[in-house]
Formats: structure tokens, C-alpha cells, sequence
């Protein structure tokens, strides 16, 4: 009987995405006997391999090059004019996305966690199979399961991504040549990063946009900043509510017929065009109708409040269910599952998880945004403070953006917290801690911030919003 040697597990995951491998640290860390399930030979999921990872590697390489070429002379450094290596720019981030992965298996040892390389899907809610490269499989028991599966590029209808001329991000991290001109589908934040990237060293970027403005989940004044900084910097070319018709690639140019919102249509030509309209929950292969496992109409793994799948033994985090596509979403939600498992009562604000693009000036969000205060009627007082007037950013060169504070009308507690800016991707924690505690604007104005930091403004977009008394504007 097969079954006699079928490995036993309290909980197994699949997926080794932040949101899986940190669910399978927590859950053995908690006593569980667990395994993890990674179909690629490396864990660490989109995050590490594709994601956040080697695109901040690719995007500080390019920042030290455009400083090289347009800052360093201002700081009375002189240079001969500096060239690209792109080769050793993507060697370099093939090296730290090794470290990082390599980070993983450690981890993964160290908490005596077992991981399977396969495919897993399920053959009952409590059994799964692992479908190795080679063909070979393997059966598992399991009491409890996470999925972690995560999410792949999305497309347009009807526009087909060949990874050559037509790519994703995937593919935009891997180049073997400067794009001469890149057109991006999509002014979100992975477009916006790795258009910066190319723009950086080198290619034209343009950006085709559906909507109105960039950015368009955040609060609207920063993707106005974002694209007139852009426009400034970067030379970067944008065509805003412009909706995409076609795309075509023949040898190698590629074609974008774009409807200009006035019935006419603009064609632009270019020699890559990166898709960048989102990305789509991912769950093919893992036979969840076998588990009970449904779907929302979105695609998406159904949870509820618990993020319990339909099925009552099997849970789903991360970019695979509902919610914002994050890294660090996902790693919530991975301790809030085992942490449940282990019998706590664990608790995720949702409105406290905060959302970054880091572009340069750096994008940084917490909580609600204008448009949101209003749709909610809710009465708000609104501070802000600009970087120009800050000294360290004077002292950097990095004086354009803005932070802004919303804070309640009448209690004045922080609501929101909306920043464009040097660093503003480190500056938005003390935001988060701020509003975790409930902080009020004034309670901001009222802590001393050391001088000078970047931090200064978050103290002065506070006193801002606490009676107009900023100190520096
Ligand atoms: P994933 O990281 O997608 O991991 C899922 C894993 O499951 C994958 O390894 C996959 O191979 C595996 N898998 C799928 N099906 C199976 C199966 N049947 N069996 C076994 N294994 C399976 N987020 C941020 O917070 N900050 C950023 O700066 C940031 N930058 C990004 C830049 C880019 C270019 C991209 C594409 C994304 C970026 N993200 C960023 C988003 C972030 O990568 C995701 O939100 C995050 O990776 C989601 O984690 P996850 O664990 O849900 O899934």
C-alpha cells in the first residue's frame, strides 16, 4: 500500500514566494511539521527571482550611472564620460537574486522545514502530489494547507507577449541590449520602475496610460509630480488616456496603436514594448476543484476573513487572493495563517500596509487618500511641506516632491500619509508606526526629528496640518 509511505505533514504550502516561505518559517517556528513546495529550483517566488529584488538591483545601478553622467559635475566631480556595462549590470543582479535565494535555503534548513521541488497539486484536501522536472512524482499527507502560488504578467486581449520584442517584466529584467526606443504598456508602479531603469541608461520611454494619471490606486497629486519629474529627468514621453488597439512586431520594430480618447489613432514605434497592465492570480496545475478549492470571478483564491479557502483545512495568501500585490502583504498574511494554525488570534489593518515605487523621487502611501476622504465624506485637514525647502535635500540635490499629511478634522488623527521625495520608501515606516498607534498630526509636529534628515518634512507636513504652523515654509 502506497499510502504506508506517504510523508506526513501538519502543514504544507505551495509556493515559496515571500508569502510562502515566511508562512512556512512562522508555521514551524510554531512547533508545526512543515513542508514547502516550489516548483522552480530556486525559492523566494516572483519577489526574489523576477520581482523586487533584481528590479531594485537593476534600478540603484542605473541611479548611480544617471548620477554619474548628470550630478556628479555639480558636485565638482569630474568623470570621462562613463558607458554602460549592461552584461555586468544584470550579472550583478543575477548575483544578489543568488545571495537572496541562497538566504532562503538557509532559512529553510535552519527551521528543519522540508522542501519539495514540483509542481504540487491536489489530489484530496488532504493529499498532494509533487510533479518533479524529470516527470517523476511524489504523494504527500498533509493536515493543513496554504496556497501561496502567487501571480503571473498580465496582457491586453488580443495582444500576444512573444518574450522577444513584446515582453514583461520578466523579460525586461534580463536584456542583452539597451533599447533604443522602449515603449510601456501601463503607467503603474512596475512600468514606472523599469521604464526608469532604460531611461536611465540610455533608451527613449515612452508610456501609453489608459487612465488620467499615473500611479492611479495612489493619491493623485504624486502621480502628477511622478510624471512631470519624469518628463523633467528622464526625458520620458508619456501618452495619457490612451487606450491600446494593437500591438505588432515585425522584425525588429514594434508597433502601438493607441486610441487617443478622441476617436483618433496614434501609432508609436519602437523596438521592445514592455507589457506592464498588472499581473493575474496564478493556480493552473494545482487541481483545486479536487480540494474544494473555489475561485472568485476574478480568478482569484476565495478566502474568507481568515483567508480560509471553501475548503476548511486549506488557507491562500499573497498575491493569489484578494488585496494589493505586495511583497510584504504577502508575508503578513503567511504569519497571520500560521499563526491561526497555532491556535492565536493574529490581526492584519489592511489600511496599514503600505505601498512604495521606487522611482527616483521615490512614491511612499500610507492609509487613506484624498479621494478616498471625500468619496466617505469624511472632514479632513491637509498638511503638506515641500523638499525644496529642505536642507538635506538641498544638500543631496533632491528637491523635488512633497510630503502630504491628512489628518482628521476634528480628532486630528492621522488618516493618511502621501509622499514623493529622496528616501521617501524609509521615510513612510515612521508613518505606519505612527498611525498603528493612532497617532495625531500633532503628535508628529511634537517629536523631535534629527537635523538634517529627510524625515524633517513628515515633522513639518504635521505642524502644517495642526494650524499652519510648519516652520520651515
Ligand atoms: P509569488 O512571489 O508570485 O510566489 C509564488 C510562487 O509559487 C512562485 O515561486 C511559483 O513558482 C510557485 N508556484 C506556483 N504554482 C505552483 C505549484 N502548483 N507548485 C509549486 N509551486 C508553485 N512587491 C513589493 O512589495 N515591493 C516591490 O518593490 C515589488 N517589486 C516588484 C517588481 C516586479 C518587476 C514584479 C513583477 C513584482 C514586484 N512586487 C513588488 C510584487 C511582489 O513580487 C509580489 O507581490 C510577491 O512576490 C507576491 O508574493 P507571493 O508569495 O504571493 O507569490
Amino acid at each position: 500500500n502506497k499510502t504506508l509511505y506517504m510523508e506526513k505533514f501538519d502543514v504544507t504550502i505551495i509556493g515559496s514566494g515571500p508569502g510562502g516561505y515566511v508562512a512556512a518559517i512562522r508555521c514551524a517556528q510554531l512547533g508545526m511539521k512543515t513542508a514547502l513546495i516550489e516548483k522552480y529550483p530556486t525559492l523566494g517566488g516572483t519577489c526574489l527571482n523576477v520581482g523586487c529584488i533584481p528590479s531594485k538591483a537593476l534600478l540603484d545601478s542605473s541611479e548611480h550611472f544617471h548620477n554619474a553622467v548628470h550630478n556628479f559635475k555639480e558636485h565638482g566631480i569630474e568623470v570621462k564620460a562613463p558607458k554602460v556595462n549592461l552584461k555586468q549590470m544584470i550579472e550583478r543582479k543575477r548575483g544578489v537574486v543568488k545571495m537572496t535565494c541562497d538566504g532562503i535555503n538557509f532559512l529553510m534548513k535552519k527551521n528543519k522545514i522540508t522542501v519539495y521541488t514540483g509542481v504540487g497539486s491536489f489530489e484530496s484536501k488532504t493529499v498532494i502530489n509533487i510533479t518533479k522536472a524529470d516527470g517523476t512524482k511524489e504523494q504527500i499527507e498533509t493536515g493543513k494547507a496554504i496556497i501561496a502560488t502567487g501571480s503571473k504578467p498580465a496582457s491586453l486581449p488580443g495582444i500576444e507577449v512573444d518574450k522577444k520584442r513584446i515582453i514583461t517584466s520578466t523579460e525586461a529584467l534580463e536584456m542583452t541590449e539597451i533599447p533604443k526606443h522602449l515603449i510601456i504598456i501601463g503607467g503603474g508602479v512596475i512600468g514606472l520602475e523599469l521604464g526608469s531603469v532604460y531611461a536611465r541608461i540610455g533608451s527613449k520611454v515612452s508610456v501609453v496610460e489608459f487612465m488620467d494619471r499615473l500611479i492611479p490606486g495612489m493619491d493623485a497629486g504624486l502621480g502628477k509630480e511622478l510624471q512631470r519629474v519624469m518628463k523633467k529627468d528622464l526625458k520620458v514621453e508619456f501618452f495619457m488616456k490612451h487606450k491600446v488597439e494593437s500591438v505588432v512586431s515585425k522584425g525588429k520594430e514594434v508597433t502601438v496603436t493607441a486610441d487617443n480618447g478622441k476617436g483618433e489613432k496614434i501609432e508609436i514605434k519602437g523596438d521592445y514594448v514592455l507589457m506592464a497592465v498588472g499581473r493575474k492570480p496564478y493556480t493552473e496545475g494545482l487541481n483545486l476543484e479536487k480540494a474544494g478549492v473555489k475561485l472568485d470571478a476574478r480568478g482569484r483564491v476565495e478566502v474568507d476573513a481568515h483567508l480560509k479557502t471553501s475548503a476548511d483545512n486549506i488557507y491562500a495568501i499573497g498575491d493569489v487572493v484578494v488585496g494589493a500585490m505586495l511583497a510584504h502583504k504577502a508575508e503578513e498574511e503567511g504569519v497571520f495563517v500560521a499563526e491561526q494554525l497555532a491556535g492565536q488570534k493574529p490581526h492584519i489593518d489592511y489600511n496599514l500596509i503600505p505601498g512604495v515605487v521606487y522611482t527616483w523621487p521615490e512614491v511612499a502611501a500610507v492609509g487613506q487618500t484624498e479621494e478616498q476622504l471625500k468619496e466617505k465624506g469624511i472632514k479632513y485637514k491637509v498638511g503638506s511641506f515641500p523638499f525644496k525647502a529642505s536642507g538635506r535635500a538641498r544638500a543631496s540635490m533632491d528637491t523635488d516632491g512633497f510630503v502630504k499629511v491628512l489628518a482628521d478634522e476634528t480628532t486630528d488623527e492621522i488618516l493618511g500619509v502621501h509622499m514623493i521625495g529622496p528616501r521617501t520608501a524609509d521615510m513612510i515606516a515612521e508613518a505606519v508606526v505612527a498611525m498603528e498607534y493612532k497617532a495625531s498630526a500633532e503628535d508628529i509636529s511634537r517629536m523631535s526629528h534629527a537635523h538634517p534628515t529627510f524625515t524633517e518634512s513628515l515633522k513639518e507636513a504635521a505642524l502644517d496640518a495642526t494650524g499652519k504652523r510648519a516652520l520651515h515654509i
